[in-house]
């Protein structure tokens, strides 16, 4: 018998073998296992001798499967939710359900597992200290600019889920707004036959995948790098911005001065920032 919860059960990315015993052993154990598209998970069920019904959770029944496991989960059932791959709720359905189990007071236990996002980072060679995770671009040209426009000096590294039929528009889209030397890497149909993982800038990533169009299929992750500022002692004003900071210094405060120039120029508000304490640091040490 297992406590009784709502289960977050993650299962494999691609290979079968990338499963805990505990989510099989969990998978067995509950009364009822609400999956995304039932005919994909009932392979992971046959390979591991799991007999436990299985229903289906789609954007289509949600709202019905979300009251309905709430009944369960009253009536003192287990449930365990899982997807067609890797963690539940990432970039899967799931979220509503688990508000709901909290508000109710059931206790909702993770059962963790594959996940595509953390499989790459892990494998990328970037910074994971820190990192962010974005999810897919927008779809349509003009709002994906604008999502990566806004990322332009996030100084965490960047993972994005891609759509393959869209990684070449989104590798222009980032070249254009990260740069050509910002380094990514390409992890592409993680765990599986043509696995592959590509580190290298930008741009050489853009004519890597456009001279192999085999690249540009499957299921891919992008891995970015943060935007690194310049240190303090490589960077300059260009003679424009040197000209508005002079009228502004006397006449805002640098923080004001900073975000005027964010607008104005080229660099992130916390740059000029740093530029401008610097810059009165210095003034002050020479009187
Ligand atoms: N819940 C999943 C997870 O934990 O990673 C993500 C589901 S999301 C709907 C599907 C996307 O995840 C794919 O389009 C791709 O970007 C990424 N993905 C899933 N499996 C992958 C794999 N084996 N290799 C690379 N990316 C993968």
């Amino acid at each position: 018998m297992v406590e009784h919860a709502l289960y977050i059960v993650s299962t494999p990315i691609g290979n079968l073998a990338d499963i805990t015993f505990r989510a099989v052993d969990i998978l067995k154990s509950v009364s009822w296992v609400v999956a995304e598209d039932t005919r994909h998970s009932r392979t992971l069920f046959q390979h591991y001798g799991i007999t436990t019904p299985l229903s289906a959770c789609h954007a289509h029944n949600e709202h019905q499967m979300r009251a309905k496991v709430m009944q369960r989960l009253r009536e003192g059932q287990s449930v365990a939710l899982i997807s067609d791959a890797g963690t539940p709720l990432i970039n899967d359905p799931g979220y509503p359900l688990v508000v709901d189990a909290h508000a109710e007071g059931i206790a909702v236990i993770p059962v963790p597992g594959a996940c595509a996002a953390i499989a790459a980072l892990s494998a990328a060679g970037l910074p994971v200290d820190r990192f962010c995770f974005e999810g897919f671009l927008p779809a349509k040209e003009k709002a994906r600019k604008a999502r990566l426009a806004a990322l332009q000096h996030e100084v965490r590294t960047l993972i994005f889920y891609e759509a393959p039929h869209r990684l070449v528009e989104s590798l222009m889209t980032m070249v254009e707004q990260f740069g050509e030397m910002r380094l990514a890497v390409l992890a592409r149909e993680l765990t599986k036959r043509y696995e592959t993982i590509r580190k290298a800038s930008l741009q050489a990533l853009l004519s890597w995948v456009l001279a192999q169009p085999e690249q540009q299929k499957g299921e891919i992750v992008l891995v970015i790098s943060g935007y690194e500022p310049p240190s303090l002692d490589t960077l300059v004003l260009n003679h424009q911005e040197q000209s508005i900071l002079d009228v502004l210094i006397d006449e805002v405060s640098p923080q004001q001065a900073a975000r005027i120039l964010a607008k104005l120029g080229e660099r992130s508000k916390q740059e000029y920032y740093r530029f401008i304490l610097n810059r009165n640091a210095k003034e002050n040490k020479n009187t």
